[in-house]
């Protein structure tokens, strides 16, 4: 681990600890939290806990993902109070627990879109002010991938397949997407839906 990354890890431990939070590190390429699907990362609000999987990838970013999560609720942006107020629980939709109507899913997609895209502008200054050494060019595309999973989420109600890649990793996937995180993700780009089936699910 470079020293830049050590001081950040260690910046961030301390940050969650003054707001009594805690930082959970798997060693995996999954962490799983109550009835989420697994992730390489997880900011849990209420069980106020941020856990990391060291063994994904690029853990760095991930980690920065989400403690700006955290740090959007420290700041209590709009993104999050909005994103707050949506009740509808995509997680159970997925597991066929719950049904929704068109409206209300659209809106709990597009809030947690914008929930995201701002968490993604959050983590790039964050990686910029600890001196992080990442491809920003590399990350807007991967943000763009991220966040349009959740358009592709709402149209075939799927998620991840923790045994496949994810949208973000995959280079098929990262060479549709544009250099510059877009403000509006409702038109997926041709390829990406079946790349997703076809690596992803
Ligand atoms: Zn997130």
């Amino acid at each position: 681990m470079r020293i830049e990354e050590q001081l950040f890890l260690r910046h961030v431990r301390q940050e969650l600890k003054l707001a009594g939070y805690e930082l959970f590190i798997s060693k995996g390429k999954y962490v799983r939290d109550k009835d989420v699907g697994p992730s390489s990362g997880i900011f849990d609000e209420g069980g106020k806990r941020l856990s990391i999987a060291v063994g994904a990838g690029n853990w760095i970013l991930t980690l920065a993902h989400e403690y700006s999560h955290f740090k959007q609720l420290q700041k209590n942006t709009r993104a999050h109070r909005v994103h707050d107020k949506c009740k509808a629980n995509i997680w159970n939709w997925l597991a066929g627990k719950v049904e929704y109507t068109p409206d209300v899913l659209n809106r709990c997609v597009l809030t947690t879109i914008m929930m995201e895209r701002e968490c993604e502008l959050f983590a790039i200054k964050e990686l910029k002010k600890h001196n992080i050494r990442f491809d920003v060019l590399k990350y807007h595309r991967q943000a763009n991938a991220y966040l349009y999973f959740y358009t592709f989420v709402q149209k075939h109600r799927k998620w991840l397949s923790p045994r496949k890649y994810s949208v973000s990793e995959l280079i098929e996937i990262q060479q549709l997407m544009p250099s510059k995180i877009k403000r509006s993700f409702k038109r997926m780009p041709k390829g990406y839906e079946e790349l997703v089936l076809t690596y992803c699910i």
